[in-house]
């Protein structure tokens, strides 16, 4: 018997073998993983290991060279996918990376607002000129998402006059409005001040509540053992440890996880 995609059988994402490098440094080597629909995945790992230009690979931000992910029902062999001269994808590749890349949605660790449009504005942006959406459509549906994040009152701010924590919270109501199945944050606490973390991550913790589906890069460790179904430990472009939290932040198997953890501490 074959289970269609949308079977909650299927995970929403498949990655497999997929690697990436620049010049001569292989940045990812082969990696490979699943994420359940309604899920939360969490990847730790050192600085360099990788793990942004792992995300980057799921938004075909950066296209991998070899491997092959699936997200949902968009499945992209990247082995097969190639720049030709010029540098452009052929024309069919090209829509199938357009269509990849629409199932998600990223929330960059700085949030890259537009300073110059308002927080509404910021968020109507794709929906209106990416997908085109009706302008009254699109409005209300920003103004469900800014209140989601808790910004209800602080619609029509520009950004300066919005704390990071709140710039990165309409950072995620753009994401959410283009309604992709899996949204992409990486290391979304960061560049914050220490007492504005708070407030990004409980955003996060009522989208996973609600059942989104998410792949998070994060040091916050606390955060991940409270919210995460899975943790994937990177280094070197390789997955050296990936289970439950308590697998792999409280019973870590393998030496260089205990060592990166203990760094943490
Ligand atoms: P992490 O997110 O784990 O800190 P990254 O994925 O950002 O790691 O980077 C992994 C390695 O790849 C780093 O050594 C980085 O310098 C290199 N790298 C990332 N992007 C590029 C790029 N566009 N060109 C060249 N090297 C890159």
């Amino acid at each position: 018997m074959t289970i269609p995609h949308s079977s909650p059988l299927t995970p929403l994402v498949d990655v497999t073998s997929v690697a990436k490098r620049f010049g001569a440094h292989e940045v990812i080597k082969d990696v490979s993983f699943e994420v359940g629909k309604g899920t939360v995945t969490v990847v730790i790992g050192p600085s360099g290991s990788g793990k942004t230009t792992l995300l980057r690979g799921l938004n075909a931000l950066e296209l991998p060279d070899s491997g092959e992910v699936r997200i949902g029902d968009i499945d992209v062999d990247f082995g097969r996918i190639h720049p030709g001269r010029g540098g452009r994808l052929a024309k069919p590749d090209r829509e199938l990376v357009r269509r990849y890349r629409a199932q998600s949605g990223m929330v960059f660790q700085s949030h890259n607002l537009f300073p110059h449009r308002t927080a509404l504005q910021n968020v109507t942006e794709g929906p209106i000129l990416v997908q085109h959406r009706p302008a009254a459509e699109a409005d209300d549906q920003a103004r469900k998402l800014l209140e989601k994040v808790g910004l209800t009152g602080h619609v029509d701010k520009y950004p300066y006059q919005l704390s990071g924590g709140q710039q990165q919270r309409v950072g995620i109501a753009r994401a959410l409005a283009l309604e992709p199945e899996l949204l992409l944050l990486d290391e979304p606490t960061s560049a914050l001040d220490p007492e504005l973390v708070g407030g990004v991550l409980a955003v996060i913790r009522d989208l996973a509540q609600e059942g989104r589906t998410m792949v998070i890069v994060t040091h916050e460790i606390r955060f991940a053992r409270q919210v995460a179904d899975q943790v994937l430990f990177i280094d070197e472009g390789l997955v050296v440890e990936r289970g439950t939290p308590e697998q792999v932040l409280e019973h870590p198997t393998k030496e260089r996880t205990r060592t990166f953890l203990q760094r943490l501490l």
